[in-house]
């Protein structure tokens, strides 16, 4: 009965029917390969819970491994659940999840709700202080330590919850050779915590640990939490294990979703043993195990599962699609890394035309090891001009332009956070040398006050520190100015689009970017868009409910559902998502305030007109200097009354626990304002991934296997398929080349159509020209299973357009349509026997090499 009144239960396979329909007190695992639905019925459950356990949604907690993963479950949920209930639910991943409660209920612990998240390049900044503070000491023993080296083992030391004092303890007892190096790294540790603590921050670690001990101290916050889901679950470490038994606590509902064979997060302390550990801590679990992958074709499963299984200790599993074999799995050598780049965007083009436009460019994802590969694929397809995103954490809000703005956005949120100061007190320049910033730490930690405070108070006329010259006061006059008009406008509740505006009128900005920046144009673009994406986030919000608003009256229409989790089909969603985007990027463009158009300067008649015309549409004034001149604010300026007293300095708050006070603070009002909102979202999505661009689309995706887990393309290139890059040449054990073959895995068992990888026989690899050989795991399947693997590109004819629109629920192309796009293209594009195996390498010498090297590289320019 439950099938007619909930359409998407129809669509699962029986043994994902009984795990979403098992009872909610029943410890749940389900063990199962890639692709097999197990986020799917991770999603199913949480409907189900609500519909037909009648769950409240916020008792039920679903916890995903990155944010994009979360908002795609969002998006499922809003359509199954309506939108209301889908935002009461408890949704993201277990950093974010954690923020969430913290802020509410941080003060439990004595944690002042506006702490700020450090993120990986501001631990840099506070580790090389401590660092450089004890060179003497490090010298004198011969000992050398670098920041992310120290930066790794803090974090491998949180993951355990192992405290400085755990770690010192470890040290003294460890009577290895590398004791005085632990011991070291446990001083310092301890004083990275205080560093953090001053600032008023946290690390992305310590949104786990203060979780945990939040969760510990007042487990009452936790009571309405009925169900925990956790999806990747092989890839918690034992700090998110202890977390989610505090979540299934109060009611014991436990869900967990996992896949051996994709472990990848060793690295990073994840403990596969949890699985087991789930074992004994809750008795009477169930495993359920599901044996259909229904995401890829039949070679690309046998393909991976041969490398998978070359890992003789792994534990076998059934996986079987009833997809046929249609195209083969590729694999192309090329010679150097540019010509792989130029093939990967020409082959793109190729399978575009080729599938009579059926395919798009958000259905490429090229799949790379570790980040500085990007690169040279990100020129490649520029020159091709084919829209690409790359994913990862390490560029949109790493550039350097990005963190000025946002260390402004920070200090005025949160004057204590100390990493920002430093980074922004003399940029644009002020005259502020390091010496004085220098001095100015100094005398602010002897008096326990933030420097920013400290600044304040100077430009207030209390009278100046020792150490502190009396210069300094006109050159900070500037920048307090600025802060404060800043932290003046947030506080009114500005949006953030609005508060970048006024950091670059205020500091001029643009001038020194313009005076200081060869690359001016690129990196004022970057400052554009980051307020678009800002004014776009905002409306996308309100239009994304009326999509989801559109979808639930067609499920109500009675429309069929057949295959596909979404009623119609999925793609059908998208469009209309996409649609919906690209109109709120044009109004987003009308609302561009003058400044931050191209070619503006000053206001033209058409800025001015689509001003107005915004303004009539209700949207909310920007807060300052409605004229759009950018006025640089001089140094005699006025300077503002000190707004409200006390932000920043940690309070010292002694809370008792009672059972009202967790009342009353679950019931306060989220009263965040707009920017306190951003920061804490932009923050947390730099770590493994950066989603905010995702707006723009449809692009080729670039991206790190890392951050790619869980999702799925219908065409993924993997390069760089190389000894030294699977297994990274970092890996030497046993244990690690096993996990850098389960990467390999996952990034093959991302692809549903068409996989190819690739290799090139030198790669600049550490400054240094290489000479490289296929991957060994490569290497092996094609030397015991070289049916798998085909080297010539595969042939996307009549019968293979049909069986790909087949798979990915799409209508088949016009065919005339599709002649003309090949013929087209044909003209265009280099033959195939371009990209064919290039001179066996031993034939080489290294020169010779490089010249022939030169000469394949213009070629391939020359046509693509
Ligand atoms: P991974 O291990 O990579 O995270 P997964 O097991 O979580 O994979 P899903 O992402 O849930 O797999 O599902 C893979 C694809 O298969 C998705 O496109 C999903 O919609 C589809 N799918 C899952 N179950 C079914 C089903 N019963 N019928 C049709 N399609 C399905
Ligand atoms: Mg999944």
């Amino acid at each position: 009965p439950d099938k007619v009144k909930w359409p998407y239960l129809t669509s699962l396979n029986a043994a994902q029917l009984k795990a979403v329909t098992a009872s909610p007190d029943t410890p749940l695992q389900i063990l199962a390969g890639p692709g097999s639905g197990k986020t799917r019925v991770l999603t199913s459950r949480v409907a189900y819970l609500v519909q037909h356990h009648g769950f409240r949604p916020h008792e039920i907690v679903a916890v995903t491994f990155t944010n994009k993963a979360s908002n795609e479950m969002k998006k499922r949920l809003q359509v199954l659940l309506g939108a209301k209930a889908a935002d009461g639910l408890v949704l993201g991943t277990f950093h974010a999840t954690c923020a969430k409660y913290l802020r509410r209920y941080g003060q439990l612990i004595d944690l002042p709700s506006n702490f700020v998240i450090a993120d990986a390049d501001d631990c840099k900044k506070i580790m090389s202080t401590l660092l450089k503070a004890r060179k003497d000491i490090l010298d004198e023993s011969r000992i050398s330590l670098k920041e992310g080296a120290v930066l790794s083992e803090i974090s491998k030391a949180k993951a355990k919850e192992e405290s400085p004092d755990g770690m010192a303890i470890r040290a003294a007892q460890d009577p290895s050779s590398s004791t005085s190096t632990t011991a070291i790294i446990a001083e310092l540790y301890m004083e990275y915590e205080l560093a953090l603590r001053e600032a008023n921050s946290l690390d992305f670690d310590d949104l786990l640990v203060f979780g945990l001990k939040l969760f510990r101290t007042a487990p009452r916050v936790l009571e309405s939490c009925r169900h925990i889901l956790v999806d990747e679950f092989q890839d918690t470490n034992t700090t998110q294990y202890e977390l989610m038994k505090c979540f299934a606590q109060a009611h014991g509902g436990v869900s967990v979703v996992g896949d051996p064979d994709q472990s990848i997060y060793g690295w990073r302390s994840a403990e596969v043993e949890n699985l087991n550990k789930m074992t004994s801590d809750f008795p009477g679990v169930e495993a359920i195990y599901l044996e259909e992958n229904y995401r890829s074709t039949g070679s690309i499963l046998s393909a991976a599962h041969a490398i998978v299984s070359q890992d003789r200790s792994r534990i076998q599993k059934n996986l079987y699609t009833s997809h046929p074999r249609s195209t083969p799995v590729t694999l192309k050598v090329f010679s150097t890394p540019v010509i792989e780049a130029s093939f990967i965007a020409t082959e793109i083009k190729r399978l575009i035309a080729y599938s009579g436009g059926v395919l798009k460019y958000d259905d490429f994802a090229i799949l790379l090891r570790y980040n500085a590969l990007s690169r040279v694929l990100e020129s490649a397809l520029q020159k091709d001009s084919i829209p690409n995103r790359i994913v990862g954490g390490h560029k949109f809000f790493e550039r350097m332009e990005i963190k000025d703005l946002l260390a402004y956005l920070q200090l005025a949120d949160n004057p204590g956070f100390t990493p920002a100061f430093i980074r922004v007190v003399n940029t644009p320049k002020r005259a502020i040398g390091d010496k004085s910033v220098a001095d100015l730490l100094a005398a602010a930690k002897s008096m326990k006050i933030s420097p920013m405070e400290l600044s304040e108070r100077i430009i207030d006329g209390e009278p100046l520190p020792s150490g502190i010259k009396s210069g300094i006061k006109k050159n900070l006059a500037t920048f307090v100015g600025a802060v404060r008009k800043i932290r003046r406008a947030a506080e009114k509740g500005s949006s953030v689009a609005d508060l970048i505006r006024l950091i670059v009128e205020k500091t001029g900005y643009e001038e020194y970017l313009r005076t200081s920046q060869p690359d001016f144009d690129s990196r004022w673009e970057n400052v554009q868009e980051l307020v678009m994406i800002q004014i776009m986030l905002t409306d996308a919000q309100i239009s994304y409910s009326v999509t989801v608003a559109e979808e639930q009256a067609r499920l109500a229409s009675g429309e069929p559902v057949e295959e596909g989790f979404l009623p119609a089909n999925s793609a059908a969603i998208e469009a209309v998502v996409n649609r919906a985007q690209a109109e709120e990027k044009v109004k987003a463009q009308e609302r561009l305030h003058p400044m931050f158009r191209r070619q503006s300067s000053g206001l033209s008649a058409s800025s001015e007109r689509s001003r107005s015309r915004s303004a009539s549409k209700g949207i909310p004034k920007v807060a300052e200097g409605e004229d759009g001149v950018i006025e640089v604010l001089s140094s005699d300026d006025e300077v503002e009354a000190p707004a409200k007293a006390e932000t920043g300095v940690q309070k010292e708050v002694k809370t008792e626990i009672t059972s009202e006070l967790v009342d009353e603070l679950a019931n306060a009002p989220e009263n965040m304002t707009p920017l306190a909102f951003f920061l804490q979202t932009s923050m947390l999505s730099t770590d493994t991934e950066s989603d905010q661009d995702d707006a723009y689309k449809p692009k080729v995706t670039i991206t790190t296997v890392h951050a790619a887990k869980g999702l799925e393309w219908p065409v993924v290139f993997i390069p760089a398929v190389e000894q030294g890059t699977y297994p990274s040449y970092r890996c030497t054990e046993a244990h690690e080349i096993a996990e850098e073959r389960r990467l390999l895995y996952v990034a093959m068992t991302r692809a549903q159509n068409f996989l190819t990888m690739s290799y090139c026989q030198f790669r600049m690899m550490g400054g240094e020209e290489n000479d490289k050989e296929a991957s060994e795991f490569v290497a092996m399947m094609q030397r015991h299973q070289p049916n798998l693997i085909s080297t010539t590109l595969p042939d996307v004819d009549l019968a293979v357009r049909r069986y790909t629109c087949k798979m990915l629920e799409r209508p088949p192309p016009d065919e005339d349509a599709t002649k003309e796009m090949i013929r087209k293209h044909v003209r265009a594009a280099p033959p195939l026997s371009m990209w064919d195996a290039p001179e066996p390498r031993d034939k080489w010498s290294n020169r010779f090499a490089r010249r022939e090297v030169t000469k394949a590289t213009r070629a391939a320019e020359y046509w693509a």
